[in-house]
């Protein structure tokens, strides 16, 4: 297990295939690997934790990024794993699973589709938490599974556009590890959030008015103030801005102090995405 003192921040990339439509309109393959941490894009060398080319397996991914912080969730510890990237690079195929939602700063519960105005309360020792947020009580794999596909059904029924949708909303789901052993009497919990991020593609500006303009900054602001406690926590400073934005107060717990926390930045291989890809190499090296 991981020094408990130390806070990890892991930053992994992973670049999908060309799909067939990138292929079909001729798009270059423009990543090119070097070793297993390093990823030259225009003459540029991004470096991280790890990265993973394209035909890498979804296992290799969970045994590289998920595998380490699960097992310091079963020991007693707090972690977050976050999928970030622009809508179509991969993020949701990373974490295979889709609940709470945040879309224009409101909290939806997605195991009660009822509530869909939660709001942040902290408890008596100060931790921030989704007040009213649907528990489950599950004792096995396929209880989660059930749970997880409960809610991705309930995210469906509610929107006309999926994929418009999930673009543009966080998606978060939250394990909580509670266990006792019965003769000690000793009890240890971690918490595992598993946040799928809103896609980080600019919203031109033309064109977009309204309601879509309203998302779009919404969008903006509440990746920027992830970057921001997030490079904060990276560079060992006193104040982390955790009340920037709803999400990270929900987050705090499992970020920072003596959490585990990984990034997964997920990008596309086209020279179409070329522009996009930088930017999220980019905030993913604000992290290191
Ligand atoms: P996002 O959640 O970032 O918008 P998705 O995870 O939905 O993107 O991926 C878009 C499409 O690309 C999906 O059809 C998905 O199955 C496919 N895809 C993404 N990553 C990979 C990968 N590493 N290997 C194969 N197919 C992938
Ligand atoms: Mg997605």
């Amino acid at each position: 297990m991981a020094d408990p003192a130390e806070c990890t921040i892991k930053v992994m990339c992973r670049f999908r295939p060309l799909n067939s439509s990138e292929v079909t309109r001729g798009d270059k393959y423009i990543p090119k690997f070097q070793g297993e941490d390093s990823v030259v894009i225009g003459g540029k060398p991004y470096v991280f934790d790890r990265v993973f080319q394209s035909n890498t397996s979804q296992e290799q991914v969970y045994t590289a990024c998920a595998q380490q912080i699960v097992k310091d969730v079963l020991g007693g510890y707090n972690g977050t794993i976050f999928a970030y990237g622009q809508t179509s690079s991969g993020k949701t195929h990373t974490m295979e699973v889709s609940y709470f939602e945040i879309y224009l700063d409101k909290i939806r519960d997605l195991l009660d589709v009822s509530k869909t105005n939660l709001s942040v309360h902290e408890d008596k020792n100060r931790v921030p938490y989704v007040k009213g947020c649907t528990e489950r009580f599950v004792s096995s794999p396929e209880e989660v599974m059930d749970t997880i596909d409960e809610g991705k059904s309930n995210r469906h029924v509610a929107v006309t556009n999926m994929n418009e949708h999930s673009s543009r909303s966080h998606s978060i789901f939250l394990i909580n590890v509670k266990q006792e052993n019965t003769q000690t009497e000793q009890k240890l919990s971690g918490k595992l959030y598993l946040v799928d991020l809103a896609g980080s593609e600019k919203v031109s500006k033309t064109g977009a008015e309204g309601a879509v303009l309203d998302e779009a900054k919404n969008i903006n602001k509440s990746l920027s103030s992830l970057g921001n406690v997030i490079s904060a926590l990276a560079e060992g400073s006193t104040y982390v801005p955790y009340r920037d934005s709803k999400m990270t107060r929900i987050l705090q717990d499992s970020l920072g102090g003596n959490c585990r926390t990984t990034i997964v930045i997920c990008c596309s291989p086209s020279s179409y995405n070329d522009a996009e890809t930088k930017s999220t190499l980019m905030f993913g090296q604000r992290a290191k």
